[in-house]
């Protein structure tokens, strides 16, 4: 089987980014993510009926910024990635790379999105760079549906991530460390954190084992789940707006991580 690539998101898509720019917030999950994607039986597979995964990173931020956030949540896998790319990979012009992209501009853009130049990410750039890839072996993890607009049949779109939903994530991580006693014989359950990132890993094991990713999802495979079509068909884009589609990938990413015996942490930092 084809190694597949893996094309990520940052902000939004993998973390939450301070407004100043300077602090990072994984999202929940995001390191048995992490642990999944380099796991020596995934990043370079023995048996053949599943590919491994090549990893890029591509953001539309500034190389410097796209640093920072890469070496904040990769930590040590982020010599295991093939590829960082940064705004300097749109083939955008000097006026519009520098076009309000400060952390001034990232606060008016937040106000009015249409101030911020719009950067797509043309996946055709990608396979210049990586031949061996192609529309067939190739997925984009953004949260952004204009980004991936070139390519729609290789885009898995997810929820941005906010400071709206971490505020969520982090009350329910308080509350269930409240309820905790030392005494306690059973833990509590696990609170209803923001899944995503066990949901791509769901997602990433079908993808393995395909032929040609784009025409899965062209096909509306992210609603096929278990053998049954989720009726009716509607573009992969919203994928996640299906309860129960979501909630079958997520189910999905926890098999595949308790098979490959990677602890299933959400990991929400309170601070
Ligand atoms: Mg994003």
């Amino acid at each position: 089987m084809h190694r597949k690539l893996v094309v990520l998101d940052l902000n939004g898509s993998l973390l939450l980014r301070s407004k100043a720019g300077r602090q990072v917030w994984a999202r929940p999950y995001f390191k048995s993510f992490l642990c999944y994607l380099f796991h020596p039986s995934v990043a370079t597979p023995c048996q053949d009926s599943k590919g491994g995964l090549d990893v890029i990173v591509w953001s539309s931020a500034q190389p410097h910024s796209v640093n920072f956030m890469v070496e904040s949540i990769f930590g040590e896998h982020a010599k295991d990635l093939v590829g960082v790319w940064d705004r300097s990979h749109f083939g955008l012009t000097r006026f519009q790379y520098g076009q309000l992209s400060s952390a001034l501009a990232n606060l008016l853009s937040e106000k009015n999105p249409e101030n911020k130049y719009p950067t797509i990410k043309n996946l055709v750039k990608v396979w210049k760079a990586f031949p061996r890839h192609s529309s067939q072996t190739t997925v984009l993890l953004d949260d952004s549906v204009a980004k991936a607009q070139r390519q729609p049949n290789n885009h898995i779109c997810l929820v941005e991530y906010t400071s709206k939903e971490r505020a969520l994530d982090v009350k329910l991580h308080r509350e269930n460390v409240a309820a905790t006693t030392p005494t306690m014989e059973e833990p509590i359950p696990e609170p209803p954190f923001d899944s995503f990132m066990l949901a791509v890993v769901g997602i990433l094991e079908e993808i393995r084992e395909k032929n040609d990713v784009a025409a899965w999802l062209r096909s509306g495979g992210l609603r096929r789940t278990a053998g049954q079509a989720s009726a009716p068909p509607q573009p992969n884009a919203i994928w996640f707006e299906d309860p129960g589609v979501l909630q079958y990938w997520v189910g999905r990413g926890r098999t595949a991580l308790q098979a490959l015996q990677i602890p299933i942490e959400a990991g929400v930092a309170t601070r």
